[in-house]
């Protein structure tokens, strides 16, 4: 059987245990009081026939018909109530007598089963010929060898079975009673016990990547899960060095890696000077320019990737001429676009509180995934609007798009698309570090694309409040 919970496991195991053990006892004290009354039935029975024979044996001469009255009122056995003994008694070749005041109610042996009774034969549970239960003793009479006749007496069993049936319906009202005490006690115990558990589940379910020094509360109570927890917490000890050291190496790893980028891409610009320089040289030089470009642009997000999970450099924010750098931007994008045409269609003036470095990589990543996912031939359109203190920065491409369920996760950290993990080159970090950035300015990205005809990145960042009140008096 498979349990939602193992407080429901535990609850109906310990309710089965309690029920079967009750019921074991139960009908055990059933059987025990059933024998105990029957052997009281027997006892008098057996105590009756003796005295029934002694007396037949000792008026021996006198003939049976005429014993019975005295058989029955000096034994005063016929009679009523729950105690009733029945009587018959049989001639020495089996043939029944009849008693002059009593209908015997136990039904009649043949003479074939009488003569071959054997002695001290136990009583029989027969049914009475009124119906009724009854225990039948049938014993021989005998004198000197010679049979003077047959004797059955027989006790009703319906007070026993009374008794019985009673002690049976209280056994069932118990156990049942008993069962749902067990299942809700051990319901509510197994909660009880579990509870630490289901709060240590809540708190480790609370610490994230980005919180990894914080560490669970040794005040859960149970020396189990306390231990759970200081293994828990020496797990997170681990975890959190490895991600310290990892952090670490990337951000050393990227500023190492800038300076000899810086060097290489300054050395290129100063040889494509040169206006003598063979067409196939400039194309290559050309094309080592781009591809430097793009890497000093992957080495920045990895910088500013590690500077976000260690959660020590924010923005550092001064007045950013948005205009001016979009402008900037789109000359550095310039020689990589290849035959993408770029445009600029809408030129608002606006100044934003912000790091200029950070907003500039923004802008890096966003014209650089336009071009990248746009084929030759198809445009990329860049806006700047101003819109009740907000400026709104819209790139738009006619490339590949985006379809609806990448749409949820194109800023998500590592996230490439199926498609442009095949088709183009890129790490899947440009998008989640805009995202970041933007979020770390107050401001908001979205995208709306269509999948095959292109897609539509907005950036929407707070106006710098002279520039807001500037915007507020103009409208
Ligand atoms: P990558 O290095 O792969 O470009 P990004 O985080 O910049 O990483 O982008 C994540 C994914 O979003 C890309 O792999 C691509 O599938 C999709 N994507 C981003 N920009 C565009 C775009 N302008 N057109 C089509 N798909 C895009």
């Amino acid at each position: 059987m498979i349990f939602p919970s193992i407080r429901s496991f535990l609850a109906f195991t310990y309710t089965i245990v309690v029920v079967l053990i009750i019921s074991v006892l139960g009908v055990g004290i059933q059987l025990l009081v059933e024998n105990r009354l029957r052997a009281n039935v027997n006892a008098d029975l057996n105590r009756q026939a003796q005295q029934i024979s002694r007396f037949i044996v000792n008026d021996v001469d006198t003939d049976l018909t005429e014993q019975i009255n005295r058989i029955v009122e000096g034994l005063n056995i016929a009679g009523t109530g729950s105690d009733v003994t029945y009587i018959r008694l049989y001639d020495a070749s089996g043939l029944p007598m009849l008693f002059p005041e009593q209908q015997p109610s136990i039904p009649q042996a043949s003479p074939k089963e009488l003569r071959t009774l054997k002695p001290n034969t136990p009583p029989q549970t027969e049914i009475g010929t009124n119906g009724t239960s009854l225990l039948v003793l049938t014993r021989r009479v005998s004198y000197h060898g010679q049979t003077l006749a047959y004797l059955q007496l027989a006790k009703d069993l319906e007070p026993i079975n009374r008794i019985t049936s009673q002690l049976r319906q209280t056994l069932i009202t118990g156990i049942i009673l008993a069962g749902a005490i067990a299942g809700a006690v051990s319901y509510g115990m197994a909660w009880q016990a579990l509870k630490p558990f289901s709060e240590i589940v809540e708190d480790t379910e609370q610490i994230g990547v980005n919180d990894l020094d914080r560490r669970l509360p040794d005040t859960y109570g149970v020396e189990e899960v306390g231990r759970l927890a200081r293994s828990f917490n020496a797990l997170l000890d681990r975890l959190q060095r490895a991600f310290n050291l990892q952090r670490r190496f990337v951000a050393d790893a990227s500023h190492e890696l800038r300076t000899p980028l810086t060097t290489i891409r300054g050395n290129i610009e100063v040889l494509l000077l040169d206006p003598d320089l063979p067409p196939s040289t400039r194309e290559a030089l050309e094309h080592v320019s781009g591809e430097s470009a793009r890497l000093s642009r992957l080495v920045t997000n990895l910088l500013l990737l590690a500077r976000a999970d260690a959660g020590h450099r924010g923005p550092q924010k001064s007045p950013v001429d948005i205009h001016g750098l979009v402008l900037e931007t789109l000359r550095q994008i310039r020689p990589i676009a290849g035959h993408v045409h770029l445009e600029l269609t809408h030129e608002d003036q606006a100044m934003v509180l912000g790091d200029m470095d950070m907003l500039k990589q923004v802008l890096l990543n966003l014209l650089d995934n336009a071009v990248k996912y746009t084929p030759n031939g198809g445009h990329v359109y860049v806006g700047i609007y101003q819109e009740s203190g907000w400026v709104v920065i819209e790139i738009s491409d006619t490339g590949a798009g985006i379809s609806r369920h990448d749409m949820e996760h194109v800023f998500d950290r590592f996230y490439r698309s199926e498609k442009t993990r095949q088709e183009a080159t890129g790490s899947g970090l440009g998008l989640s570090i805009v995202n970041w950035v933007i979020q770390a300015h107050g401001g908001h990205v979205t995208v709306e694309s269509e999948a095959g005809k292109g897609s539509t990145f907005t950036v929407h960042l707070p106006l710098a409040p002279d520039e807001t009140s500037a915007f507020l008096t103009r409208a």
